[in-house]
């Protein structure tokens, strides 16, 4: 493949990371993400297979090496992994270095060993409890059971399997150390998300269902002794190992803004729209120039110029007790 200079942003940091939504639509309705009762985009709007084989392919020659396919529920979307092996390709010839997705599991049990073979060798699998009850309020539409079952095929097949649990006070709270041995006793990592002001606050006020990770922290500490690990993703990860176990724990706190002057990421929508930044309103549109020419240079220049607008940092604040810097979006929108 023609390599492109290196995708670059008025900041001097490089895109390397693309995380890509491949539908809006899931089978889950989390309380954090979705309303009950949503309206999807009707499917002309989304990109094509063959359109998400275009894009992908455009950032990978122009510097992307890690590609994070998420949603919405990515394995909802039809013929989904005939996008997956499409991508193999990248993986072969060395200039992707990492395919991987982020699911709720429902359909993990099904598509596991296609996704291993497509070259995908870790996944992140969401859950923030380990209650069925719990699991059917906080999600409303899924069922522990199918999750459980798809955590075990993923493992089965050779993936390797981090949970990501979104921290939400007076819910999952009590399961602090319960999560922490399942995952120890499974080998998985864990990492923990600070619920983010996304989408209409509306009726669910989403500042009683925060938990600041500082506080998780400092319980965990209680119990375990916490050695922080240099190691970045570029992204609001941070990572301890707990000494008495070895396990790996990562902390995202996406309201704070220490991380962003590494960030090396941006995101796309289901629809073509490339979001520079998580926080900001200001985005995109990849999918006119993808449809109005065959060129892939006419993609190449929207690409480049969209990175030359990717802002320093975002304004996301709890501080004084309201919400300020919320964006409109719901994270199934931008994909998490
Ligand atoms: N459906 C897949 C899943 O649940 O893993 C992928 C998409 S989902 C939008 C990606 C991640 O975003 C999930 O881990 C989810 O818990 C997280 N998420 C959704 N809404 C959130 C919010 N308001 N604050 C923090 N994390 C959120
Ligand atoms: Fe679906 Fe994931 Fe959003 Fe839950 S967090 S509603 S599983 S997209």
């Amino acid at each position: 493949m023609d390599m492109k200079t290196p995708l670059i942003d008025p900041f001097q940091r490089a895109i390397s990371y693309l995380r890509v939504s491949v539908t809006d639509r899931c089978d889950f309705r989390c309380v954090y993400c979705m309303a009950e009762n949503m309206t999807f985009l009707p499917k002309k709007e989304l990109l094509t297979l063959e359109e998400l084989d275009r894009l992908c392919s455009a950032f990978v020659r122009m510097g992307v090496q890690k590609l994070r396919i998420t949603g919405g529920e990515p394995l909802v979307r039809r013929d989904i992994m005939t996008f997956f092996r499409a991508m193999t390709r990248h993986l072969d010839s060395g200039a992707l270095k990492e395919l991987t997705l982020t699911t709720n599991g429902s359909q993990l049990a099904r598509f596991a060993t296609d996704l291993y073979d497509a070259g995908v060798r870790r996944v992140n699998v969401s859950l923030d409890t380990l209650d069925d009850a719990k699991f059917a309020a906080i999600t409303r539409w899924g069922r522990l059971p199918q999750v459980l079952e798809g955590i075990e095929a993923a493992q089965r097949a050779g993936l390797k399997v981090k949970i990501n649990a979104v921290a939400l006070k007076n819910f999952n709270e009590d399961e602090l150390f319960t999560l922490q041995d399942w995952c120890a006793d499974r080998s998985m990592d864990l990492t923990f998300i600070e619920v983010m002001p996304m989408g209409d606050l509306g009726n669910e006020n989403r500042l009683d269902q925060y938990w600041s990770l500082k506080d998780l922290r400092a319980r965990l500490a209680e119990r375990f002794t916490l050695t922080d690990l240099a190691e970045r993703t570029g992204g609001p990860a941070r990572y301890v190992r707990l000494e008495e176990t070895g396990q790996k724990i990562g902390f995202i706190t996406p309201l704070t803004h220490n991380f962003c002057e590494s960030c090396n990421r941006v995101r796309l929508t289901c629809t073509g729209e490339l979001y520079m930044c998580l926080g900001q309103e200001d985005m995109a549109d990849l999918r006119a120039p993808l449809r109005a020419s065959a060129d892939d240079a006419v993609l190449e220049d929207a690409i480049r110029a969209a990175i030359a607008r990717k802002p320093k940092g975002h304004d996301f604040d709890y501080s004084r007790q309201n919400v300020a810097g919320q964006v409109t979006r719901h994270m199934s929108h931008t994909g998490g």
